[in-house]
């Protein structure tokens, strides 16, 4: 039986831009990898990776796929740390939509306000697919690319078995500043109403809270998943996560990170956000530089 994962982002900004855990890492460069064969036509095309739809008039769908290939080879790098990523079997579909019409139509309820969306099977790897919705923003930017690609990403390096809040956390964690600065703001204003929620109630979360705490959730999501990167290197963040799978939060938080109970982890993660953040840069790629 196949089961079918789907998240839809809120609001989504920034391609390509880095997971800027470590504030000396930039974004991903065209030119720091591999070119990649590419072959197809303006309208659509193919990598090793991903098979690429843009709407006539948007944009070349050749570039696009390159700039899939540099996220996805990024991705791979940040997370699982090290270069030697595999192949997938089947290409991830990327449908970049010409109006929101088109783009609901494909995704469904979460359409309405968000500007992407991802679909993953969760079959085993040989028979997985992939699909990635895209819509462009008002000033003709694709802006959830890196957003919705980490998705994929993380759904393969941890085999599917990966907590929201963490899946969310790290996702935001590819969107540009300007978003990522909204998020700390909802934190902010649920931290001043008492409307944030405790660490060990979040990462226990088997589901998308109310309505109502959404903001705290997404803000409070990726602001813990930034904290623990911080105490090391984005990879054995995942390595917590698997850890955590088979033993516990407590117990992974002292063995990955030397944190002795949730009480300590609630205060260094206060201690965390009651200190202001470096800002991270903005790397949205406008649809008409890559015609
Ligand atoms: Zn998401």
């Amino acid at each position: 039986m196949w089961f079918v994962i789907a998240l839809v982002g809120l609001s989504a900004y920034g391609v390509p831009q880095a997971v800027a855990i470590a504030e000396s890492d930039g974004p991903p460069k065209t030119h720091d990898v591999e070119p990649q064969e590419i072959a197809g036509s303006q309208h659509l095309a193919e990598s090793p990776n991903f098979r690429v739809h843009c709407y006539p008039g948007c944009c070349d769908a050749r570039k696009m796929a390159q700039v899939c290939e540099t996220w996805r080879q990024h991705l791979y790098q940040q997370w699982e740390g090290q270069s030697d990523y595999r192949r997938w079997n089947s290409r991830c579909l990327i449908v970049i939509h010409r109006d929101r019409n088109t783009y609901r139509a494909a995704v469904g309820s979460g359409g309405q306000t968000s500007f992407g969306s991802t679909w993953i099977t969760s079959a085993a790897d040989r028979d997985k697919e992939r699909r990635i919705d895209l819509l462009t923003d008002a000033r003709g930017s694709i802006t959830a690319l890196g957003h919705e690609l980490s998705h994929v990403v993380l759904a393969d390096v941890m085999d599917g078995k990966l907590p929201l809040w963490a899946n969310e956390g790290i996702a935001l964690l590819a969107d540009a500043s300007d978003k990522q600065a909204r998020h700390e703001n909802d934190l902010n204003h649920a931290l001043r109403f008492q409307a944030a929620f405790r660490c060990s109630e979040l990462i226990a979360l088997d589901g998308y809270p109310s309505a109502d705490r959404i903001p705290a959730f997404y803000g409070q999501s990726a602001s813990l998943v930034k904290m623990l990167c911080r105490r090391g290197k984005p990879c054995e963040f995942l390595q917590f996560l698997k850890a955590s799978d088979d033993m516990g939060y407590e117990r992974a938080l002292a063995q990955t990170y030397g944190i002795a109970s949730m009480g300590e982890l609630e205060r260094l993660w206060q201690d965390f956000v009651a200190r202001p953040q470096p800002s991270q840069s903005v790397n949205a790629v406008a649809v008409d530089e890559m015609n």
